[in-house]
């Protein structure tokens, strides 16, 4: 579904992504780790258009390269950033009703009442402006509408980051009740959550791909913690 290859990210002298090439299957799940500044927030906003890349990027055959952001969305890969951007203005419900702009008559997406039904703790906030909400309930809103906008494929990044355990709990059991529905590529530091969520893992280091695996392999975390901080 997703062909990546080759992919490379220059900043100025800083060449943050060297070469990457990964591919996602249709109903797959996959996790992109690694330590900070290995390139995976790069790699993320490249695939989607956010950053300027070279290399070929393939989503159902087509070549993403000529596009802008919004065209990629269009397609149906849906770009959930870090830092959980919800429109501070706007209620929970008006951010969610947003996301369904994007479907784009693609059909069979998650409906709001699906994301209420995986977010419970939505329910009472749906009038609750976005400014006024904690880090985990804009975080279930940015998920929220990213599926209410009918993805193929979710690029998510850093969804458990700084959250409490128990939101971290919510959000992991919520991607793995819609992963049979939609594709996944997460940037996710905590292991467990990777291994919870993702069917197989990537593990970035220096821009690089330095190991591809099973998560089950990763149960092996003297491998998993080798590869993750470069060391052998
Ligand atoms: P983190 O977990 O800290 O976000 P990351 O693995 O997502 O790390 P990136 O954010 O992709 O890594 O950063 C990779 C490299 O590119 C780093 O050296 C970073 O300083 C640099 N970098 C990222 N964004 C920019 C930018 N807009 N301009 C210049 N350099 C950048």
């Amino acid at each position: 579904m997703l062909e990546v290859q080759e992919l490379h990210v220059r900043y100025g002298t800083t060449h943050a992504v060297r070469g990457v090439s990964l591919t996602v299957g249709a109903g797959e799940a996959v996790a992109l780790l690694g330590p900070n500044g290995a390139g995976k927030t790069s790699t993320l906003r490249a695939l989607s258009r956010l950053t300027a890349a070279t290399g070929a990027v393939r989503f159902d055959g087509e070549d993403l390269s000529g596009l802008a952001a919004e065209q990629v969305a269009r397609r149906g890969l849906i770009h959930v950033p870090e830092g959980r951007r919800v429109f501070v203005d706007l209620t929970v419900h008006e951010n969610l009703q947003l996301g369904m702009t994007a479907r784009q008559g693609r059909t069979g997406g998650f409906s709001l009442d699906d994301v209420y039904d995986l977010f419970p703790a939505l329910v009472p906030l749906r009038r609750r402006l976005g400014f006024a909400l904690s880090g985990g309930e804009q975080q279930m809103t940015a998920i929220g509408r990213g599926l209410v906008a009918a993805p193929r494929m979710m690029l998510i990044d850093e969804p458990s980051l700084g959250l409490a355990p128990v939101v971290v709990e919510a959000v992991a059991e919520a991607l793995v009740a819609v992963r049979s529905r939609v594709a996944l590529l997460v940037i996710e530091q905590n292991v467990h959550v990777a291994v919870r969520v993702c069917q197989r893992a990537a593990v970035l280091n220096g821009g690089a791909i330095v190991m591809q695996a099973a998560v089950d392999e990763l149960h092996d975390r003297d491998t998993l913690l080798a590869s993750y901080l470069g060391q052998r």
